[in-house]
């Protein structure tokens, strides 16, 4: 029963333009992936390249190819399908999360089960989502703040020289929750400035300070705050997760860095083995890869899939956000359709 593989360009716009630390914009371009049985069954996975993993949408078009030339002829042996894809062409994280999507999908549709039951989750145990404020003018942030009037948590951007401002307008503006991602736009000495500034302003969360090889200056991050410290940049795979342990209070698992549902999984064991906080991110994708990626929140502690809900064009329809509680659709598979 060999697999088929088809993929498709899908072009999103975000309602504004996305803007971190390291730059953004408005315009993605994700890659579709469908991988089709002999019986016209079609297991959808979706690819949101970035280029600080190594990634474009060009990276994804050429690797999909290669690894399709590897898909399994049993769809139900994904553990050795990802393995497979892993050794023989490294990296592509983006691009093998699809492909590990699709292969979830595809089996959840044959057993007319959706993944997170057939992992034996409570879909009710996901926890609520956060939903970011990006870089912007003091003006423009404030109306986004009241633009976000469902979402009970925010996720504000930082690492500008303006994060103190960025911060008293967000407080300024509501009394919501606030967690801080400085995407690594700090310096040790910077973070170590910046933590009474954040418990003044209440905020819950600080997320990657630091560029991603400080794990070290995480560690002394850690040591002075006052609030869990949250590893992103720095924690792709369960690999990076040994050397965090003790310098951060826990890791952020997107599957554009780690390359597979499993391996999100796997991640996600480690870390309770090590009593750490667990949180599931994204990219700017459509509500595909967000449902793919929310298949897993029953088991972790912070939800941060707000990528879709940012955008203005989504062309998928399956977990959802509104009024801040991720919801997990019941169909079969991923659960998701096109809108
Ligand atoms: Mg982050």
């Amino acid at each position: 029963m060999p697999l088929r593989l088809e993929t498709q360009v899908l072009t999103l716009t975000t309602k504004h333009p996305f803007i971190i630390a390291r730059g953004g914009q408005s315009e993605y371009r994700t890659v579709m992936v469908k991988l089709v049985d002999d019986d016209g069954v079609e297991g959808w996975g979706e690819a949101a390249p970035t280029k600080f993993y190594g990634e474009t949408t060009e990276t994804v078009l050429a690797a999909l190819p290669y690894y399709a030339t590897a898909l399994p002829d049993d769809p139900f042996r994904i553990e050795d399908a990802e393995l497979r894809w892993a050794t023989m062409l490294r990296g592509n994280p983006a691009a093998r999360a699809a492909l590990s999507a699709a292969l979830h999908d595809l089996v959840g549709k044959r057993l007319g089960m959706p993944v997170w039951k057939l992992w034996g989750l409570d879909a009710a145990k996901a926890p609520r989502s956060t939903f970011t404020i990006g870089l912007d003018t003091t003006e423009r942030i404030r109306a986004k703040v009241l633009e976000a009037a469902e979402y009970p948590i925010l996720k504000v951007k930082l690492g500008t020289d303006r994060d103190v401002e960025i911060l008293r307008t967000l407080r300024e503006t509501t009394d919501r929750e606030i967690r801080v991602d400085a995407n690594c736009g700090w310096s040790v000495s910077q973070a170590v400035r910046m933590l009474p500034v954040l418990e003044e302003f209440g905020v819950t969360v600080l997320e990657q300070p630091l560029p991603p090889e400080q794990v070290d200056g995480l560690g002394a991050i850690r040591r002075r705050a006052s609030i869990p410290l949250i590893a992103d940049e720095s924690c792709r795979t369960a690999a990076d997760i040994p050397a965090l342990v003790g310098n951060v209070d826990g890791i952020n698992i997107k599957l554009a860095k780690c390359g597979s549902l499993r391996e999100a999984l796997r991640m996600i064991a480690i870390a309770r083995a090590h009593g750490m906080v667990v949180m599931v991110g994204c990219m700017i994708e459509s509500s595909l890869a967000i449902t793919a990626a929310a298949q897993v929140t029953p088991l972790v502690d912070i939800v941060d899939l707000d990528g879709a809900a940012l955008l203005r064009d989504d062309p998928m329809a399956g977990a959802t956000i509104a009024g801040g509680q991720l919801r997990l659709p019941d169909g079969p598979g991923l659960g998701v359709r096109r809108r």
